[in-house]
């Protein structure tokens, strides 16, 4: 276990907020995390369990403890001729987890490489990309009790996910630490090529349709749309897709006939928010330290030496505008510590 006091969050989020917290707390298992937990000590005050920080925005020092798990290692904990299911350790870097999946040729993760963050927030965030979602992948999620510092396995079904969001952001928010979560892979081909042109991207670059190469076209798309934060701070996109009722967006769409759009069900409709936020002319524009991405209107960028207060202003002048042009609000997807 690792306990540091007056520790630096600089390497700990990818905005490059240049933080501290009182004191930093690293476990390597289930059981140091119990102890943890029972120590009145370390957490009387604020706490905090981060994973790789790519979805946090500090607006300051941290007073309180920082946990982070640094419980490592993938395991096979069932198979057949079809499917394996591998169970991960929440400390391990996601992106690590999707190498290791497409080396085995396990299907079903390349369409999420190079999703910065680790795999305990893969269960909390309900990451997603290119048509998949970790839900898609998720059988269980092993957690401990935050007040009891008891076990408890969450299903798929218990996580209660939807778009970017799970039980763990909601109504059990700050309540359960995840510390395992076990996919479902296919050991049969099964791709998902359709969403975002990666099957286009897939043919211009004379790739043949192999699990290695579609990680590779997804990491080259990825790059060439999205900053890197080790270059310039950000947190992937800012905001969320809005899902809108169906009558609101047949409203908005007569004015804008075309918008883009997908059918989330019968009586809602998703809206990319990069779209209106271009259509409101933010794209590559600058305010203070903070500005909006050139190539990507939806990610937020520190252009060097921003305050999280910075950034939360720019985001709040964004949403304004988008909800004067398109009458649509549109939420954060970071998180405000
Ligand atoms: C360049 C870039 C691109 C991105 N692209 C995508 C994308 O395509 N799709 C997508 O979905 N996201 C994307 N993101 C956002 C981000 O990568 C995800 O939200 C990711 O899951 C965050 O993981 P993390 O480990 O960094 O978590 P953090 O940002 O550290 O934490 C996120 C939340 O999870 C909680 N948490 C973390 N670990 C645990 C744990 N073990 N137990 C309980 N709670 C925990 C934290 O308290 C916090 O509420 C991107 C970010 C960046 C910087």
């Amino acid at each position: 276990m690792k306990e540091i006091k007056d520790y630096s969050l600089l390497p700990h989020n990818t905005f490059g907020m240049d933080v501290k917290a009182s004191l930093f707390v690293e476990y390597e298992s289930v059981t140091e995390l119990q102890s943890i937990l029972s120590d009145k000590n370390l957490m009387a005050g604020n706490w905090l369990h981060i994973g790789g920080g790519s979805n946090l925005l500090f607006k300051g020092d941290y007073a309180g403890t920082v946990l982070h798990s640094a419980i490592r290692g993938y395991e096979v904990v069932a198979e057949n001729e079809q499917e394996i299911e591998v169970r991960a350790g929440a400390g391990e870097v996601w992106d690590d987890f999707v190498a290791y999946t497409v080396k085995n040729s396990w299907y079903g993760a390349e369409n999420l490489s190079l999703i910065p963050g680790e795999v305990g927030a893969s269960a909390v965030q309900n990451i997603g990309a290119y048509g998949v979602e970790a839900k898609d992948l998720i059988v269980s999620v092993e957690t401990v009790e935050v007040e009891t510092g008891r076990k408890r396995i969450f299903t798929k079904e218990e996580c209660r996910y939807a778009y970017r969001e799970s039980i763990f952001k909601k109504d059990l928010k700050g309540k359960y630490i995840v510390t395992y979560v076990t996919y479902r892979l296919s050991k049969q081909p099964v791709f998902n090529l359709e969403y975002g042109n990666v099957r286009g991207e897939l043919e211009k670059r004379g790739g043949e349709v192999a699990l290695e190469n579609v990680r590779k076209v997804i990491i080259a798309v990825r790059e060439a749309k999205l900053p890197d934060p080790r270059v310039q701070g950000n947190a992937g996109s800012f905001f969320m897709n809005p899902i809108v009722p169906r009558r609101q967006f047949e409203i908005v769409q007569q004015q804008y006939p075309d918008m883009p759009h997908y059918e989330v069900d019968g009586n809602r409709v998703k809206i990319p928010a990069a779209w209106m936020i271009d259509r409101c002319g933010w794209k590559g524009k600058q305010i203070g330290r903070a500005g909006v991405h050139s190539k990507q209107a939806l990610v937020l960028v520190n252009c060097g030496g921003a305050t999280g207060d910075e950034v939360i202003a720019l985001a709040r002048r964004i949403q304004e505008s988008v909800l004067q042009k398109f009458g649509v609000a549109i939420s954060p997807e970071v998180n405000f510590i």
